[in-house]
C-alpha cells in the first residue's frame, strides 16, 4: 500500500475516476460483451448523449482529447482548408501539430484574443484576409469552451460566432474539454450551449469530467460524421473493447455526475479565488468563469509555495495556474489559501529584513 499524498491542483488531470463511471466501469466488466462499438454499453452511452443533448447526433469515442479535436477538424474539410482558432487554443499550443497532422496539413490560422475567446470580428478578419489560390482556404472556426485560462463564452457569443460562420460558409467546432463546467456556469442545457447556438460538433471531455479516459465527439449535422469511424480506426482511435470507453459515460451521464462534478470544481475554484484575491502583490489574471484559477504573484511568493510543497504550472502567461476536478477537496482548498497569505507575509518580512 502506498499511503495517499496530500491532493494538488496542479491539473484536473490529476484526479481519480468518480464513483459513478467506476461504477459503470465495474458493471461492463461483468461478463463479456460485442468489441469494437457493437455493444449495448456504447449503444446506451450514445443514446444517453442523445437524451441530454435533445438531439438525433452522431456519437462517437475515442481516448483523448488531442484526438478528439484533431479528427472531429480533420473530419469539417480538405487538406487544402485552414482552421482558425484563438492563438491560445489548445489545438494550437498542446498538440503537436495532431490536428494538422491527421488533416494532412490543413493549417490553423490563429487570432490574437483576449482570455482566449475568439470574436465574430476576428473570424472575418482572417476569413476574408485572403481569397487568392496561394493561401489555405478558411473552413473551419474552433473555439474552446471554456476557454484554456477558463472564460465562459456566453450563449450568445456563440450565436453571434456561428452567424458569421454560417455567412463566410465555415464549420464551427467546440473544444469542449471542460464543457460541463461551462453548462454549470451557464446555467444552460447542453443543447442550448450547441446545437441550438449553432455548433456543428462538439468534443466534450471526459477525463477532467472525472473519467479514466476518454472524450465523445457529437456531430449534430449527421452528414458531417460520414466516415468519421473509418477515421478513428486508421488514426488507432477504435478501442476494441469499446465498452470501457463508454459505460463510464453511461455512469456519469444518467447520474447527473457529469454536472455535479463541475459544479463542485467550479465551486473550489470560487473558494480559491474568494480568499486570495484581495492579498497584497496577488492579482487574479483572468475572472473565474470554470474552474480554473490563475494567480499573478511575485516569483518569492510562488517560490515560497513550492517550497510549501505546493506544485502549479506557469506555462500560460507566467502565472501560477489551479485546477479544480470532481474530487477537489475544500479543506485542501483552504490549505493553498492560507499558505499562500502565509508566503505573501513570509515574502514581506524578508523584504522588511532587507
Ligand atoms: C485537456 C484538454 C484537452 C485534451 O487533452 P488530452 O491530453 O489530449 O486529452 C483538449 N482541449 C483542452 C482545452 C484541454 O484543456
Amino acid at each position: 500500500m502506498t499511503t495517499q499524498a496530500p491532493q494538488q491542483f496542479a491539473s484536473d488531470n490529476y484526479a481519480g475516476i468518480c464513483p459513478e463511471a467506476l461504477a459503470a466501469m465495474m458493471a461492463a466488466n461483468a461478463g463479456s460483451a460485442v468489441a469494437y462499438g457493437d455493444d449495448d454499453w456504447t449503444q446506451r452511452a450514445a443514446d444517453a448523449f442523445r437524451r441530454l443533448f435533445e438531439a438525433e447526433c452522431e456519437v462517437f469515442f475515442v481516448f483523448n482529447g488531442t484526438a478528439a479535436n484533431s479528427l472531429a477538424l480533420a473530419s469539417l474539410g480538405q487538406s487544402y482548408h485552414s482552421v482558425i482558432c484563438a492563438a491560445s487554443a489548445h489545438v494550437e499550443t498542446d498538440e503537436c501539430g495532431a490536428p494538422e497532422f491527421f488533416s494532412n496539413g490543413s493549417k490553423l490560422l490563429v487570432a490574437p484574443t483576449s482570455g482566449g475567446k475568439l470574436t465574430p470580428e476576428a473570424i472575418r478578419t482572417l476569413a476574408t484576409s485572403r481569397s487568392d489560390i496561394h493561401f489555405p482556404k478558411p473552413r473551419v472556426v474552433t473555439i474552446t469552451q471554456p476557454t484554456e485560462t477558463g472564460q465562459v463564452y456566453t450563449i450568445e457569443e456563440i450565436r453571434s460566432i456561428s452567424s458569421v460562420c454560417r455567412e463566410l460558409g465555415l464549420k464551427l467546432h467546440m473544444d469542449g474539454a471542460r464543457f460541463p463546467h461551462a453548462c454549470a456556469t451557464l446555467g444552460c442545457t447542453p443543447g442550448e450551449m450547441t446545437h441550438g447556438a449553432g455548433v456543428d460538433v462538439l468534443c466534450f471531455g471526459g477525463t477532467k469530467n472525472g473519467m479514466a479516459v476518454g472524450e465523445a465527439i457529437l456531430f449534430f449535422d449527421r452528414a458531417l460524421a460520414e466516415d468519421f469511424d473509418y477515421r478513428c480506426k486508421q488514426a488507432g482511435q477504435l478501442a476494441s473493447k469499446m465498452r470501457f470507453l463508454s459505460a463510464p459515460w453511461t455512469g456519469v451521464l444518467e447520474s447527473g455526475a457529469w454536472l455535479r462534478n463541475a459544479e463542485h470544481g467550479n465551486a473550489c475554484a470560487h473558494l480559491l479565488a474568494d480568499e486570495v484575491a484581495q492579498l497584497p502583490g496577488v492579482r487574479l489574471m483572468f475572472p473565474v468563469e470554470a474552474n480554473a484559477v490563475f494567480l499573478e504573484a511575485p516569483v518569492e511568493v510562488l517560490d515560497r509555495l513550492r517550497a510549501r510543497g505546493w506544485r502549479f504550472y506557469t506555462f500560460i502567461g507566467g502565472g501560477a495556474r489551479f485546477m479544480f476536478a470532481w474530487d477537489a477537496q475544500p479543506e485542501r482548498v483552504a490549505e493553498l489559501a492560507r499558505d499562500l497569505r502565509e508566503a505573501v507575509a513570509d515574502a514581506e518580512d524578508t523584504a522588511l529584513a532587507a
